[in-house]
This record gives C-alpha cells, structure tokens and sequence, in this order.
C-alpha cells in the first residue's frame, strides 16, 4: 500500500480530471460507494472460487460480528447501490466511480495491495451498442491521456446455457492433456474450467491455444452482438485483436469481454479490462438488468505516462511571495489575498515561517514559481513591491502596487 507524494499526486489530478472530463461528454455520471461491503456481496457477486474470494479479500468481523471487506473492485458496490436505491427501476443508467480497491495479492510492480481504479458500470441496455461505446470510451481516454500503442483484445463468452455446453467439451479436452495441468488448473478442472484458459503459466499455452474456441458455440444471438462491437470498432478505426483466451478473471461476466495491454510494464500489462456481466444483478437479488463496464488501475496508467513521458503536468507555482521582516509578513499575506481576488486562479505560495532573503529565494526556486514577489523593509516604507523574474534572464521591476496587479494581469490573465 503506497502513499502518493505531492510530487506524484499533480499527475494523478490530472489524469482522473481528464478521464472524468471524456466521461462526462458521454453523460456518464459519479457515484460515490463505501470503501467497506458486508463480505456476503463480494461472495455472492464474484464468486467463491475465484483468486479474490479464495485468497484475497481484507475481511474482519466488526464490532456486531458482521463479516466485513475492503471491496477488492467496485462492480459489487455499485450493483449493491443501484439496486439499493431503485436505479435501475425501467431506467437505464450511466455510471462511474472511483477510488481505492483492496486485494492481499503478493506485490510486484503494477500490482498492489491498496490500489486505485476509474471504473465505468452502465446498465439496462441489452444491444450491443453500449457494449461498443464502452470501448470507445476507452479509446477516447488514451487519446486524452497522450497514451499510444495499447492492444485492444477482445472475446466473446456467450450467454450461461452457450458456456455451459462449450464447458463441457473443453473439460473433456483439458482433460486429455491433465499431465500438462499445473496445481492451480487442476483444482479449477471442475469448479472453474473456463478461468484455465487465461492462465499466466508459459508451459501451459501452447496446450491451451489448441483447446476448443467459444465463438464455435455461440447461438444466432450472441455471434451476431459480438459481430455488431467488431464491425463498429473497425469503422470507428480503433483496432484489435480476438483473442479466444481471454475470459478474464471474474465469474460473472457474459458475451463481450476485452481489455486494453501494454508491453510497458512487464507481466503487469492489463491497464484496462471489462465487459458484459447480464446475470449480476439477478444473481444478487434484483430483477434481471442487462449491465456493462469496465476498471483501470490508476497505478498501471501513471506508470505508462511515466515511462513515456507524454504528460507534461505542471507542477510549478505561478508565484512565490518573498517577505523578510514582520511588517513585511503582514503586508505580505494581505497583498497575496488581492493578487487572488485579481486572479482567480492563480497560484501564489505565501513564505510562511520566516528566513532570510537567501533561504527565501532557494524556497522560491523550488517552487518553480515563474515570479519571485519580494517584500522587504524599504519596499514596505516606499509601498512598492520587487517583481523578480526566476525563470528568464530578465530584470527586476519596482512596482505599486496597482502596476503590479495590472503586470500580472496581463502575464497570467485566463
Ligand atoms: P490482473 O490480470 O492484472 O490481475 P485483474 O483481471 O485482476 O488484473 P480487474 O479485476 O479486472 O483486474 O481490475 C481492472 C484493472 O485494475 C486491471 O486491469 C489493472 O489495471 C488494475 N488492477 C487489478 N489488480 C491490481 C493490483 N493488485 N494492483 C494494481 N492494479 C490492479
Ligand atoms: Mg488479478
């Protein structure tokens, strides 16, 4: 579990208002969920062998002896939400969410124990055109975000009764080749089957791109929705690759499944993933509502921007208030409050806690601030102020106060 410094947490602003500002064009809207959900949700939503409700979870018994977790995604809450506050009654909803997730998983680059996620639910619309706007969303965010070169990949898994007769043609196949099996797949054979085929193990893949494919059990129904989000991606120019193997870790899932990798940052390079999950919100109490999403982890983004770095985030302040002296301090901060009613806006950082003019000065270059605003005794008896350029070879001016908020009007006036 990480902390985000001050010299980070800029990027990370930038980045969720970004995403927040592509969201908000196609009218999806924030929802807020709790950090903690009765253990019994994640249960029941994700299900019980599953990597996250096997082994991952955060669970406590509160002081009622209810069991409770420290969600590990948000799909779960915001089903839980929506339902809880009939927003899903005849209704269709576009939603989103953010904030931290929890999962004890063992810690590596790009994956945590605290991390954070954007995640975007959309329900009551069974076609596949959601499904495509979902993806489209996406693709508009890496744009937003400076971010090239991810691999869209994209699958199919059908609807339950089209899963359950491929499921049991690819056990039979699975198996056949059980001596190849690792631990972990043979324990999933029979209980989870489908999750096999995403496996990470590299001496397991040959096997498993051989097995029997989905897409050859789809009915009329399901090829034809998948063949609507194919041929819509290719017409809009975003481009991708089908990739049979992709079921994605969670059971609720059903018919469109994809996610967006990297090459970047190494076995970590899923930075977004999603799909359709149809049967969830039945399975958790309320009345059959077709639903789509998807989650990025905001870790594995800041790491791609990072790495090339295509964001040029500005960290710096737009001015650094020098005030040496008590009378000057006072003056100081007062000057500062007219400057901001001047400049709504701007970002001035006031000297605060005293120094000399030559530790002052050093504040005020690593501040980045284009400006140094300097306040001394001689400056207080003749009511001006010393406007000091940090950033370019030029002069210092001695302005009133009046010329200075004009000066800086025109310099940092939006
Ligand atoms: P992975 O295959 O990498 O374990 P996942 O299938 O478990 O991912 P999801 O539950 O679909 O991931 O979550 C969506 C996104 O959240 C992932 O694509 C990833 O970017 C991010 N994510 C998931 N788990 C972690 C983690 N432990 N640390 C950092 N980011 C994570
Ligand atoms: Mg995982």
């Amino acid at each position: 579990m990480h902390d985000v410094l001050p010299d980070k947490s800029a990027l990370w602003q930038w980045l969720e208002g970004r995403v927040a500002g592509v969201l908000g064009g196609y009218g999806y809207r924030e929802i807020r969920m709790p950090i903690l959900e009765m253990t019994e949700l994640f249960k029941r939503s994700i299900g019980e062998v599953t990597d996250i409700v096997e082994k991952e979870m955060y669970s406590f018994d509160d002081r009622n002896g209810d069991s409770l977790t420290l969600r590990p995604e948000g799909t779960a809450s915001c089903v839980r939400a929506a339902m809880e506050h009939g927003l899903l009654h005849n209704q269709t909803q576009r939603l989103w969410y953010q904030g931290p997730m929890f999962r004890h998983e063992r810690p590596q680059k790009g994956r945590y124990r605290q991390f954070h996620q954007i995640g975007v639910e959309a329900f009551g619309m069974p076609g596949p055109d959601i499904d495509a706007e979902l993806i489209l969303i996406t693709a508009r965010i890496w744009q937003a975000l400076g971010i090239q070169g991810l691999e869209l990949q994209l699958n199919t898994l059908g609807t339950a009764p089209e899963r359950a007769a491929y499921r049991a043609q690819l056990v039979t196949y699975l198996e056949a080749h059980h001596d190849l099996l690792d631990e972990d797949s043979r324990r999933r054979l029979h209980s989870n089957p489908l999750r096999i085929l995403d496996s990470k193990n590299a001496a397991m893949r040959d096997m498993l791109d051989a097995a029997p494919v989905l897409r050859d059990h789809l009915g009329k129904e399901s090829a034809a929705h998948f063949d609507f989000v194919c041929q819509t991606l290719n017409e809009a120019g975003v481009s991708f690759r089908i990739n049979p193997c992709l079921v994605r870790g969670l059971d609720y899932y059903s018919r469109t499944v994809f996610e967006w990798l990297t090459d970047r940052l190494g076995a970590q390079g899923t930075l977004c993933a999603g799909g359709r999950y149809d049967g969830l919100v039945e399975q958790l109490g309320g009345r059959a509502t077709p639903a789509v999403g998807f989650a990025m982890g905001i870790e594995r983004l800041v790491a791609v921007i990072e790495e090339s770095q295509s964001a040029a985030v500005a960290v710096a302040a737009d001015l650094y208030l020098v005030s040496v002296g008590e009378a000057a301090q006072r003056v100081g901060l007062v000057l500062a409050e007219q400057i901001r009613d001047a400049l709504p806006g701007i970002e001035l950082v006031s000297n605060c806690g005293g120094g000399g003019m030559k530790a002052q000065f050093k504040r005020a270059d690593r501040s980045g601030a284009r400006f140094a605003l300097v306040l001394g005794d001689s400056e207080i008896e003749q009511g001006t102020i010393v406007l000091k350029p940090l950033r370019s070879q030029d002069e210092q001016q001695s302005l009133k106060r009046d010329a200075l908020i004009n000066y800086l009007t025109r310099v940092f006036g939006r």
